[in-house]
Order: structure tokens, then sequence, then C-alpha cells
């Protein structure tokens, strides 16, 4: 056999981005929306400013693999710490700002962080649990305002000016780890997903194909998605990557700040969560700002209306792009662009899957026996994945360790995939309705909800049933205005799903309740049915 190493065994580092962004796009620029107006950066000067931050955490004895902590929003800063930090061959750690307090001790504990990196804005929340850190060492405060009772807190831009330019980045091994995410997991503690540096590059040369994001050095990308949520779906490493320009929208995640930004900054690229854009296509309803810049959303996270992704892509010409991914997939592992020649309602049904599986993922699906099921398109199962940018074992957490089969993860997604490789997700493990052994997807049932013009939110729960085991229960939010009734939805929904379907009781709600990433929190509402809150109607009782 034929020696096959020809090729320099090149370490695939986020220092080779923080290169390029260095030499090759020293004047794209980073745009970070303050409380003060909008603060711009170039490359080049956040280059040198993270060579400063980088000399700054050592002298706080910061060493390799130490991790160094953000509570923060997106922003130039929090760029910097971002690609700082995995380069100076420590370990990034973004917490979720919106996590409950013991959560919050629990992660930083568990991690045990170093340095912790605080926005401003975010002190209050933040010290009211600080004494709980019990290996936090240091607190820097990134912006002007108050420090509060952090303990001997010092000043970002205090900490890098005084340091000299310049920093001599060691030499890393591609598989060290660069930055670690915890997902709040559906059992137990939080579970911490450790990224490798080899990862985080692989998934962001994946981002940058054609038929995934195709971030370019063209666009003008706002992740809206926070970086504290699975890297921002990856955005800032992509974007630096390829020189594309980051606009970046602080802790204003409204939507009229956010039609603003992408008016005046010309953002190509925005990417959030689906609730975000059905905020924001309201806003633009009414308002009509200036959105013609903007050429795709990649959106994700919970399953996107198709409704939504159409009226985008009608109104303003803009593709909502839906993706699939975890905290533990990077988080990307397939986009839903349709394959060429769909058009038509086959086109829409392509755009509307969780999307086509990226090249070096690999999937499988699997029955409860643990069969793989057949690339049908029908045939469901739970979906497994593995690749370079797939975790295969939580950070130092044993308990985790039925969520992988031998480098497989087990997503806990229930899905079919097609014989093109698309993957269609119908439910998650854990809110899958089993009515007289059956499957109801509360998915597709939110999805067929939410296609109703006076029906804002659907989120579906199983209820349970003496004769059935469960049945789906529907708790719905009417539009601003509206007033259809739980007969009128059940009409609705019976030329779009299979009889047996069909909730046999609706409760109308003010808000469905959110977790921490702003995905509908089912756990709130079960609660909520369990203690007998909710106001439930009978529907379609007539015919059954
Ligand atoms: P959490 O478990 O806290 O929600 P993640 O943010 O890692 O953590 O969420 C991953 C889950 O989000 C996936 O397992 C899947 O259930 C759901 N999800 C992500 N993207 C999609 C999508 N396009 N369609 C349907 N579900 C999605």
């Amino acid at each position: 056999m034929l020696e096959g190493l020809v090729q320099h065994d090149h370490p695939l580092t986020l220092q080779h981005i923080l290169d390029r962004m260095r030499r090759l796009y020293g004047d794209s620029e980073v745009v970070t929306l303050t409380d003060a107006g909008k603060e711009r950066a170039v490359y080049a000067e956040v280059c040198e400013r993270i060579d400063r931050l980088c000399r700054a955490l050592e002298s706080l004895g910061v060493g390799p693999g130490d991790r160094v902590a953000t509570f923060a929003w997106n922003s130039q800063r929090h760029l910097e710490v971002y690609l700082g930090v995995p380069c100076m061959g420590a370990v990034l750690h973004t917490l979720n700002i919106r996590l409950f307090e013991d959560q919050l001790t629990y992660i930083a504990n568990h991690a045990e962080d170093k340095v912790m990196l605080v926005d401003d804005s975010l002190v209050p929340v933040i010290e009211k649990v600080a004494p709980t850190f019990e290996t936090v060492e240091h607190w820097v405060v990134m912006g002007d305002g108050d420090a509060g009772s952090l303990r001997g807190a010092i000043r970002y831009e205090e900490l890098i000016a005084d340091q000299p330019a310049g920093y001599d980045y060691p030499e890393l091994d591609d598989r060290a780890a660069a930055g670690l995410c915890y997902t709040s997991g559906t059992t137990g503690n939080p579970k911490g997903v450790l990224y490798s540096h080899r990862s985080n590059v692989l998934h962001a040369l994946a981002s940058c194909l054609a038929d995934s994001i195709a971030i370019s050095h063209s666009d003008r990308v706002m992740p809206v998605v926070p970086m504290f949520h699975a890297n921002a779906w990856g955005l800032p490493h992509a974007s630096t990557f390829v020189g594309a320009d980051l606009v970046m929208p602080g802790r204003f995640l409204q939507p009229e700040p956010l039609a603003r930004l992408i008016e005046e900054e010309r953002v190509t690229v925005a990417a959030a969560v689906p609730t975000i854009w059905a905020d924001l296509l309201r806003y633009a309803d009414e308002q009509k700002p200036d959105l013609s810049s903007l050429r795709v959303v990649p959106c994700g996270g919970s399953a996107v209306p198709l409704e939504l992704m159409k009226a985008w892509d009608e109104r303003h010409g803009v593709t909502v792009l839906q993706a699939w991914g975890m905290t533990e997939t990077s988080p990307v592992g397939s986009v839903a662009r349709a394959p060429r020649g769909a058009d038509g309602e086959e086109y829409w049904t392509y755009r509307s899957k969780a999307g086509r599986i990226l090249p070096l993922v690999e999937a499988r699906i699997v029955d409860d026996d643990g069969n793989e099921v057949a690339w049908d398109g029908e045939s469901t199962g739970e979906l497994e994945v593995r690749g370079p940018w797939i975790a295969s074992d939580y950070y130092n957490d044993p308990s985790g360790r039925e969520k992988f089969d031998r480098g497989w993860l087990r997503t806990g997604d229930i899905a079919a995939i097609d014989d093109h490789g698309y993957i269609r997700i119908t439910d998650r493990a854990k809110d899958v309705i089993k009515s007289g052994g059956e499957w109801i997807s509360s998915v597709e049932l939110e999805g067929a909800l939410m296609a109703h013009p006076d029906v804002l939110e659907a989120a579906v729960i199983a209820k349970p049933d003496e004769r059935w085991q469960e049945r789906p229960l529907a708790c719905v939010v009417r539009a601003e205005g509206c007033d259809v009734s739980a007969e009128e939805l059940r009409e609705h929904l019976r030329s779009r799903v299979a009889k047996w379907w069909l909730p046999d009781e609706i409760a109308f709600i003010d808000e469905v309740p959110k977790t921490s990433v702003g995905k509908f929190d089912k756990k709130v509402l079960r609660k909520w049915l369990e203690e007998g809150t909710l106001q439930r109607q009978a529907v379609g009782a007539a015919e059954s």
C-alpha cells in the first residue's frame, strides 16, 4: 500500500481563522448595537485587541485547558473572547444568561470556571449567584456600567489597555478543547458538550458550503441567536473564517431594532429561532422597513412553520432556511435547501423538512428494538447521527452516557429520512403522543394549527386517556383581535391530518411558556394540565 499522508498534517485550529482575519480580512468589520449607539471595529483592530486579551488572561493565571466563561449578549467583545480564549489554549465556556440560578451554580462549578467575563447590563443577574461559584478567581466586567457586588471586578477595557501589543500563540493540537456549552438535558443536571478546535473549524467550513448556509466574504451576518446558544449556530466562526462582516444586536432583540439594523447595516444573513421571525414579519408588514438586503435567514431550534417560510419568501423575497441540530451537534447537522428540479408543492415539502444531512455527517434511524429503519421518507424511528462535529460523550458526566452508542449520538428526535437524505422530524421522543398504540406527531399538529391565520402559537401535549392511553391536547394562542373557536380549529385540521389525530380538547392560553433558549416549554404546559389550571374545551364530541 502506498503511504497515504503526503499532505502536511495541518492542525485544524481556530488560530487559522484568527490568522486569516488578521492577514486577509483586516478591513472586514464588526458592528455592535449598544445603549450608546453603534460601535464599529475592523478585524485588524479586533485581532490586535484579541492579542492583548490573551496576554491579560495569561497575567490573570489562565493556562492551557483552563475554562474561561462568558455571561454576555452578542457583541464585539464577546467575539474577542470567543476567539482569543481557544487560540491561547484555554477553553471558552458560554453560559446561558437565561438559566435558573441553581442551574448557573451547577454549571459554573461543574465546568470549574476560573475567570468570568460579564456584560455590565447582566451584572444584576449574575451577582446574586456569584458567591456560589466556587472556582471563579476573577470577574471581568465588559462595559462601563455598575460592577455591583462582583468581588474584585476588573474592567475589560482597562485589562487589555495595560497590555503590550502582540501575542505569541502556542502550538495547539486540533483535538484540544476549544469550547464548552451546556445543554438543558432531558433528565438530571445540564450536560456539558465540549467542542474541539477541529470540530469548530470543520463545522465552520461546512456552514460556508453552497448547499448549506453559504456564508461568503460578501455577506454581512447578523447572529440574533445568542452566542451562548450552541455557538450562535457556528456563525461567528464561519463568518470570520471567510471574512464576512458581523452585525451584533447586543441586548436589542425586539423587532424594531432588528429591522433597523438590517436596514441600516444592509444585513444579508440573519439567524434566529422561528418566534423572532414571526414577530419581525408582523412588524415588517406594518412598518415596511427596507429589508431588501436580506438574502437568507437560517432558522431552527424547533420546527419552522411552513406558512412563516412562505410569507417571508412571497412578501420579502427572503429564504427562511430551515436547519436542524442540537448543542451536541455543534449545532448544524442538516440544512433544508430543496434538491435540484423540485418546484411547486414538492419544493415546499423539501423546504419544510429539517434538511439534507451535511457532508461529513452520518445519520440513521433506529426502531425501539435497535434495528435500522429504511430511508423511505415514511418509516420513523429515533434519529442517530455521528461525525467530526457530533459529540460522542458529555463532559465529565457518565450519567448521560446512554445518549451515545459507539460514536453515534441518540438525538431523542423521532424522524423519517428519504432516499435523498432529507430528514423529517416528526417529534421529540419525549413529546410524541401515543394514542391506541400509534404515534401522533405533536410537531405536525402544531404546524397545521399554526397554518390557521388566527393562530399565533400552538403547542400540543399528550393528555392521559383511559381508552387510548394518550390523546392530543392543543394549547392555542389566538392572534391579536381574533376569536377563532375550538370547533373552527378542529374543522381547519380535518383536511390536514388523519381523523384520529384530531384533538378532542383545546385550551386557549395567553402565551406558550418558553424555555431559556426560546422553545415551547411543554413541561410547564404538562404541569398546568396536571394542576388543572388549563381551561380546556371539548371539541368534536358529537363525532366519536
Ligand atoms: P434543548 O434540548 O435545550 O432544546 P438544543 O438547543 O440542543 O437543546 O435543541 C435541540 C433540539 O431542538 C433537537 O433535538 C430537536 O428536537 C429540536 N430542533 C432543532 N432544530 C429543529 C428543526 N429544524 N425542526 C424540528 N426540531 C428541531
